[in-house]
């Protein structure tokens, strides 16, 4: 088994209206069996549908309008993610997406949709963001900013980063590993 810890980044708004949220960034750390850091992974992506960023996207997540215009679209850019994915367990052994909340599944989900491609490969996730409240017995989920503060973790690296945020979740789900329900 593969645990890939993955967080994206997406296009947003201040105000939401009614403009598709599409992936930007896909960052990803993949940890063994033995809960070994076996690699990382990040990529840039530029969104098709409004593919120039909003001031305010820019500001959030550090990603400039320059990174997105190089990056490769999303289907390349997933073939990518898929190839690494594989290339981290050995042939025959399976993976789990793991990310804080719903919403990453989601928005791969509806990216897979926009660009008519196969969505069959997010079937096995796990939201470690209600599975850490569950095992702490909150009232409610929590972010993962405050997850840290609560495990005495540093936020290393930049909030709302692809791969910063997915190593620092890995860092939660490291100090739990024996803990999460697979699905
Ligand atoms: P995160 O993994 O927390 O960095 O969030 C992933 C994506 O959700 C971001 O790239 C944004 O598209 C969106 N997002 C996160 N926080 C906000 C916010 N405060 N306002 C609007 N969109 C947000
Ligand atoms: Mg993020």
């Amino acid at each position: 088994m593969v645990y890939i810890i993955v967080d994206l980044e997406a296009t947003c708004w201040e105000k939401r209206e009614n403009r598709p949220n599409e992936i930007i960034e896909i960052g990803a750390v993949a940890i063994n069996d033995e809960g070994e850091w076996i690699d990382e992974f990040d990529i840039f992506v530029k969104p098709l549908l409004h593919p120039v960023l909003s001031d305010f996207c820019i500001q959030l997540t550090s990603i400039t309008q320059e990174m997105v215009d190089k990056a490769s679209n999303f289907p390349q850019a997933l073939q990518e993610f898929q190839n690494w994915i594989t290339n981290c367990g050995s042939t025959e052994e399976d993976y789990v997406l793991c990310s804080w909340g719903h919403y990453d599944r989601v928005q791969f989900k509806n990216d897979c949709v926009l660009h008519g491609l196969d969505a069959a490969w997010l079937a096995s996730h796990i939201s470690l963001k209600h599975q850490y409240a569950d095992l702490k017995n909150l009232r409610r989920p929590i972010g993962m900013k405050k997850a840290l503060q609560r495990e005495g973790l540093k936020l290393d690296g930049t909030h709302h980063r692809g791969l910063d945020d997915a190593q620092n979740i890995a860092k939660i789900f490291l100090n739990y590993f024996e803990f999460w329900t697979m699905p």
